[in-house]
């Protein structure tokens, strides 16, 4: 592994509360891009800090490859700038009264001149900034400007890059060309890197792994794929994708399990708990609203009670006559009305359970 965290505990100065963060472990691969995602407040500018150096470790140890960046037993911090870490944040801050080509020269300092002008260049042609180099950062859109901050954390040759939110001050659209654009850089340059976001389109769009926080805590590490077809808990279940939970009971059949909800019996699920997995097979289901389908033939009729259409297709919230409450994907050529009643389907391969919410 690369970058390896092992418990790491971060508690403020004077902080009479929790730690910021608390017990986080994971690792990441060289060459792989990580996703820290999660509400505000949940610790994801403090932990990319800590890793920068500019925080320090309340307990547990941070390292690159063999080299011990800190550990707070041994009482080992090594200075943030001997950690050879880049980092980009949010507010891009470039010197205004520099060209672009000073601004991403600025960390060269140390290379002669030519050597210094050809790894500017270098670095701009890789963010596709080649002929911006004699402009000022005003003359630039804020998506240029925030490729010129990453090709200054570029021009180094960190080992690592953190980016803090860095697209959050610019709109959406231009946000999900420059994700993918981000991720097509790293990878050219061969750059790991850890990425925060509150965004999770943002998160699938960069991450080869996504790190889910909450309240200090790290709560999954996982690639897209696990994160929502195996989240590790109810958080990760619901704060990643759209989905419900539903009262569910499984029980034994000559097939194997079946779970009983009140859209009808799922037969066939792959990696389908055993039924005695929970007291008396009993449990919440996640349905997420790519597990319904919307199917005219289908017994089971639900009211539409709300809409939102996402281009190619609706997010239905549906009620059904027991009451229960589902959402479903639908094709944005399906066009209901609202309090029309129309048959659903569960389609689910991956069944996902919890134990009760006693709440
Ligand atoms: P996020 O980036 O996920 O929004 P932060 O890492 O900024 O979260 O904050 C985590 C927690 O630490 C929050 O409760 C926040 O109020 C607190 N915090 C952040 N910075 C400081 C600081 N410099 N001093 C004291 N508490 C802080
Ligand atoms: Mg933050």
């Amino acid at each position: 592994m690369f970058l390896a965290l092992d418990q790491v505990s971060v508690t403020y100065p004077g902080a009479i509360a929790k730690p910021a963060v608390r017990a986080a472990s994971f690792a990441l691969p060289a060459g792989d891009i990580g996703v820290l995602i999660g509400p505000s407040g949940c610790g994801k500018t403090t932990l990319l800090r800590v890793i920068a150096g500019l925080e320090q470790l309340a307990h547990g140890r941070i390292a690159i490859g063999d080299e011990t960046l800190a550990d707070a037993p041994r009482g080992i911090h090594l200075a943030p700038e001997a950690r050879r870490i880049g980092m980009v944040f949010q507010d891009y801050a470039l010197f205004p009264h520099l060209s672009v080509e000073r601004n991403v020269g600025f960390g060269l300092a140390h290379l002669a001149r030519d050597a210094r002008s050809q790894r500017v260049q270098e670095v701009l042609d890789l963010v596709g900034l080649a002929d911006a180099a004699q402009r000022a950062p005003h003359q630039l859109s804020g998506g240029q400007q925030q490729r010129v901050a990453l090709a200054r954390a570029l021009a180094p040759g960190p080992r690592l890059l953190l980016l803090d939110e860095p697209f959050s001050n610019l709109d959406v659209e231009l946000r999900e060309r420059l994700a993918q654009e981000l991720r097509t850089i790293l990878k050219a340059s061969a750059t790991t890197a850890l990425f925060v976001t509150h965004d999770q389109q943002e998160a699938f769009a960069v991450g080869d792994r996504i790190g889910v926080m909450r309240e200090g805590r790290l709560l999954q590490w996982d690639d897209a794929y696990a994160l929502y077809h195996r989240p590790a808990c109810r958080f990760v279940a619901e704060f990643i994708g759209h989905g419900v939970f539903a009262p569910a009971r499984i029980v034994a059949a000559a097939g194997g399990p079946v779970v009983r909800t009140a859209l009808g019996d799922l037969t066939d699920a792959a990696e389908c708990p055993l039924p005695d997995a929970y007291p008396d097979g009993c449990c919440d289901l996640l349905l997420r609203a790519d597990d319904i389908v919307h199917d005219d033939a289908s017994p089971v009729r639900a009211r539409i009670e709300r809409k939102a259409f996402q281009g190619a297709r609706f997010i239905y919230t549906l009620r059904l006559a027991s009451g229960e409450r589902v959402l479903a994907q639908v094709p944005s050529h399906h066009d209901h009305a609202i309090g029309e009643w129309i048959g659903i389907r569960p389609e689910v391969d991956h069944v996902v359970t919890f134990a009760r919410d006693a709440a």
